[in-house]
Order: C-alpha cells, then structure tokens, then sequence
C-alpha cells in the first residue's frame, strides 16, 4: 500500500525549534565524524560531519516495539529526514538477562515497516551499545583514575539508606574516599569475576548531598554474572543505563538525543559525564544533548513491556502478533497500515507534558489512511440464505447473471469487480425483520429493497425450521431493474441490501476484534490490568466474501461495504484458506 506523504503536513513542534535555532546558530558545528562511531582519539583527524543533525531510536532489545515505540521512531527518524540528518538504530543491549536476537530481528522489522531506513548514503546506521563495553570499560578505568568513581562495598541496603530524601541529604559512604589505585584494582577483580554479584558496585562520585537523588553518587557498573546475546560471556561487569546511554550518544556523534519526561533528572548526570569524559580527552567535543518528550498514552491500551510480555506468557493473548495487542506486529497484523501510525504521530505532535491520547485518535487515521487505498468488497458476516423464486421465469434456469462494482468509488481508473447473481444468495441475517419496526427499510414481507450494484427484490416471506429459526428468506426478483441498465430507477425503493452470491462467494473466518481493555486506563492506580480484559475482544465468525476479496494475498486491505475495514491475515489466510481480521468499524462507537 502506498502511504501517503505526511511530510508535507509538518506541525512545528519545541523539539523543531531548537534543532532549527541549534543550525541557525551554529551550535552544532565544527562535529567530526570519522564513518563510525568513535572516541576523541578516532575523530581527531576525521573530516567534518556531513550529516546536519544525528538523532537516533535506542530501544532494549527486550521486547516487541509498540505504539509508543512508533512515536519515538516517527519522531527521531523524522526529525533526521527533515533537517539533513541521519537517524541511528541503536539496539541499546546493556542488561543482558532478558535480551535476545529474535527481540533484535523483530525491531529491523518494525522500523522498517514504518517506512524508515537507518541505511543513509549506503552507510548501515545500526549500532550495539554492547560494541561500546571496551570503550565503557576505559572510561570507567579513566574515571577512578581521576577520582572521579569508586568501588562501593556497601550492601545494596546500606546504600539505599545512606542515599537520604527529597528533603535530607545522603551520607557519604566509607569507601568514597579510598584511593584510586585501590578502586581500580577491586574494579579489575570485579572485572575478572572474583567478586559475588552485589558484592560491590562502581559509582561516581559527584555529590551526596545533591538535590537531585541522581546525583548522589549514581552506580555506573555492577557485576553480573549472564551471557550476553552477542558478547557470550566475555564480560561479567555490564554499565548502568545512566552511564551507558550519554557514552553511546556522545560515541555516535549524536547531536539531539531525544527521550521521554521521565529521563528529566537524569540530564545533569548526562552532562557531568559527557563533560568530565571530554576533559579527560576520552570523547569528542561538541557533546550531545538530551531533550525530553512526553511519552504516549494511549486509552484502553498497555504500552508496558512488562505487561505486555504477562499478556502473552499467560495466554490472555496468541502471542506478540496477536491484533489486539498495540505492538507493531500486532497492529499490522490487524491490519494497521504504516501510513497510518505516521499519519497519528504526526497529529499527535510532541509536548512536554503527559496527557493521555484517545484511542478514537488513533483510528481516526486509520480510517483516513485506509479509505483512499483500501478495495471495495461485499461481505455477509452473519449469512441469512435468499432465495430468488422468480429467477427461472426472469433470468432462466441455471444461468447467473454478472454484476460489477468500482474497486474504489472514488477512482474509477482502478477498474472493476465482478460477481455473479444467481437463484440463491447471502444476505445479512439482521436485514430480515417480519415485523419491521419503524423507520426498517429492508427486508421485511412485501416490501422492495436493491440488492446493491444487482436487482430491485421484493420479499414474500420466511421458512422456518422445526425449532421456529428462521433459515431461508423469500423474494421475488422485479423484472428490468439491474443497476446500470436504462429504466432500472423507475422502481424507487427506500432500502438498499449488501449480499454475496451463493455460486461464488467464498466461504471465509471473519475474526471480529474489539478493545482488549473494557476500560480506558487499564490498571490505573494500581489496579489489575487483566481483571480489566474485555471478555468480548475476539468473536470468531464464519461468513461469505467476493470472489476477489477471498483471492486478495495476505496482507490486503479492504473495506467491506457497510462493514469497516479488514485485512487478510498475514498468517493464516493461505492455501485455500481465507481469513479476515476486522481492522475497525466505519466509524467508532462513540
Ligand atoms: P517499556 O517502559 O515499556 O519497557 P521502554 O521505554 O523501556 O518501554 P525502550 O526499548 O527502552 O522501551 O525504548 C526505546 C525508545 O522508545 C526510548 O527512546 C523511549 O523513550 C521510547 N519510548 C518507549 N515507550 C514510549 C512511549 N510510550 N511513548 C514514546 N516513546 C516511547
Ligand atoms: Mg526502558
């Protein structure tokens, strides 16, 4: 499917700002760029930095991404593409229990489903922060060395208590001020795996009496004893997260390295690092700089990783792919476009302040994505028979008659599709009333409606079986009345009835999705989420498509007239096969 261009559609936004102030003023000038990420060492000689700004997406490769995870790439790749830049894939692996490759494969495939490449000049743009652990590891050693970190044999319990409040400062602890030599040959037995884990960790030292409980001395490196999915063993020390990321910026060359609000406090160890890196000669100036965002939060939705992993292990879902759940896979497979998350990020824009987006946000884009792409098709879902008593007499025996409808009503040059009308076909169970209420245009006894795009039909009854079900409606077919034909409009009639013909509508599985979460903020103030499961999310259907629609590879969308939108399923619509996801309603409930 072809997405339409939401570049042309830019809101300007804060982080807009300052990049356009950062270029106007030069600030980013004078930045090297040696090919591949580098130290000062590496960048000395480097030429200048063709790339006008860096930005880059670093998710841990410990999950699928989700929703959120799609504001943050619309956001950093975008933010590259407009303004001359390049935006980096960092898979941010620092923490090695719970990393994996297929989280890795499934991330490459999510980004560049999203229509965004981290390939730039044919340069590859995808980075390890695990590839930084030796340089990691040198600025920890430079560090100690300029007393700058210690090697802290407190228990995690000590430390915590000695770490004091919003509102008391913390104590220094009694082996802040143990000399470097000292410090750096207990790093090096940490190093070599002669310490249990929680024995001792490495901090830096910056000021326990810091306003900022960030500040008080945060640890940069603890021992773990884990393999790690691409250095195996090698290492049994792995960085904190507040000392890895600035140094996997500040090595990229990074320029705006963009996370969400709840990273604010962590920005002035962000720049006593970097700066105190650079004095050093460790790492080249001008350093990055960090800016916040709000993160998405989206309604009846879970964006936590944690939660959405619980949903799969515990089988309240198939699995990450399931289309009910807000990962990537998930709403592709539901039959999301591309097009359409870029087209929400864009609308959804970048503040500095959490709010909560409303889902009908989210599918409001989908429809005005999906509705200029998306094939026209006829669909019964709940199948009522109809049968034809006059067809001999009118059309003649075996015969079928073809009808046609535009592919897309609106762009005739995409042709049209054809199915058959025959004696027998399928309509909608609930267009079939005997006693019509009031303001009831379809089918009931005596009256008139269109089968659409075919003939006008006037109804005579129902059969019932044994146990009162009504199995198989009864219509006349109104002679000269075919859509298209000269006269066909002299019968006017109030109803107009979608259907599929018996000879050759498909049988297909129609998948009904609905809203995972009953409520609208799954397990707000600590709640359980999964009492909040909407019981009705998934209904099963058996039902009748076009012929086309039922030929349609995985993966295409269509609009079933008065329906909403479907996809083929990805997975399971194949080898005779068809299944159909409902996508969304034609318009939300509310
Ligand atoms: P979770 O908290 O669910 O584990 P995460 O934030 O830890 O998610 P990461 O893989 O660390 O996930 O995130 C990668 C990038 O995606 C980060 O830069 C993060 O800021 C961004 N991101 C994650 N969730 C959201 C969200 N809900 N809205 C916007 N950006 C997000
Ligand atoms: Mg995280």
């Amino acid at each position: 499917m072809q997405a339409p261009d939401t570049a042309t559609i830019k809101t300007s936004n804060f982080l807009r700002q300052i990049i356009e102030s950062d270029l106007a003023a030069g600030r980013l000038d004078g930045r090297r760029y040696a090919g591949v990420p580098g130290d000062a060492l590496a960048l000395a000689d480097a030429p200048p930095d063709a790339a006008r700004i860096r930005t880059r997406f670093p998710p841990e490769p410990n999950g699928y991404l989700h929703i959120g995870h799609a504001k943050s790439i619309c956001l950093n790749f975008g933010l590259a593409r407009d303004y001359g830049g390049v935006c980096h894939l960092r898979l941010d692996d620092t923490n090695p229990e719970k990393e994996d490759d297929e989280y890795v494969r499934a991330i490459r495939d999510a980004v560049r489903w999203l229509g965004f490449d981290w390939v730039a000049d044919g340069v590859s743009h995808e980075y390890f922060a695990s590839d930084y652990f030796d340089f990691m590891h040198r600025a920890a050693c430079a560090l100690i060395e300029a007393g700058l970190a210690y090697v802290d044999e407190q228990s995690a319990d000590e430390m915590r208590r000695r770490r004091g409040t919003l509102t008391e400062p913390g104590v220094d602890s009694p082996w802040r001020d143990r000399p470097a030599a000292d410090s750096l040959e207990r790093f090096a037995q940490m190093r070599d795996g002669r310490h249990a884990e929680g024995s001792m960790v490495l901090r830096a030292k910056v000021d326990m009496a810091s306003p900022n409980i960030n500040l008080r001395d945060p640890a940069i490196y603890r021992i773990k004893f884990a393999e790690h999915h691409r250095t195996g063993k090698r290492w049994c020390i792995y960085p904190m997260y507040t000392f890895a990321h600035p140094i996997e910026d500040a090595l990229e060359r990074i320029t705006h390295s963009i996370c969400t609000l709840e990273f604010e406090d962590q920005r002035p160890f962000y720049d006593w690092l970097l700066g105190h890196l650079a004095d050093l000669g460790l790492l080249a100036r001008p350093l990055p700089h960090q800016y916040e965002f709000a993160r998405l939060n989206l309604t009846h939705v879970v964006t936590s990783k944690r939660k959405l992993a619980q949903l799969v292990a515990d089988g309240h879902v198939a699995g990450w792919d399931d289309p009910r759940l807000p990962t990537l896979a998930g709403l592709r497979r539901r039959g999301y476009s591309a097009g359409a998350l870029r087209l929400f990020a864009e609308r959804i824009g970048v503040s500095k302040s959490d709010a909560w987006i409303d889902y009908a946000t989210l599918e409001g884009a989908l429809r005005d994505d999906l509705e200029p792409h998306a094939a026209r098709a006829m669909a019964v879902l709940d199948p009522l028979k109809l049968v034809l008593v006059n067809w001999d007499e009118v059309i003649g025996g075996d015969r079928l008659d073809d009808c046609s409808a535009p592919v897309h009503p609106h762009q005739p040059e995409r042709g049209r599709r054809h199915f058959q009308l025959g004696a027998e076909l399928w309509i909608e169970r609930g267009d079939y009333v005997e006693q019509p209420p009031k303001g009831f245009f379809r089918l009931f006894p005596g009256n008139r409606v269109r089968l659409k795009y075919g003939h006008v039909i006037e109804c005579i009854g129902a059969e019932r079986d044994a146990a009162g079900n009504i199995v198989e409606v009864r219509a006349r077919l109104v002679p000269d009345t075919k859509s298209g034909t000269p006269g066909a409009d002299a019968v006017k009639v109030k109803g107009v009835i979608t259907w599929v013909g018996a000879a050759d509508a498909v049988a297909a599985e129609i998948r009904l999705y609905d809203a995972l979460f009953a409520t609208e903020h799954p397990g707000a103030g600590g709640a359980d989420f999964i009492a909040e499961l909407n019981p009705d999310s998934l209904r099963v259907v058996h039902g009748w498509v076009e012929p086309d629609a039922a030929r349609a590879a995985a993966g295409t969308h269509f609009q079933f007239e008065r329906h909403g939108y479907f996809v083929a399923d990805a997975v399971d619509h194949r080898d005779g096969r068809v299944v159909f996801n409902r996508t969304t309603t034609l318009r939300g409930a509310g």
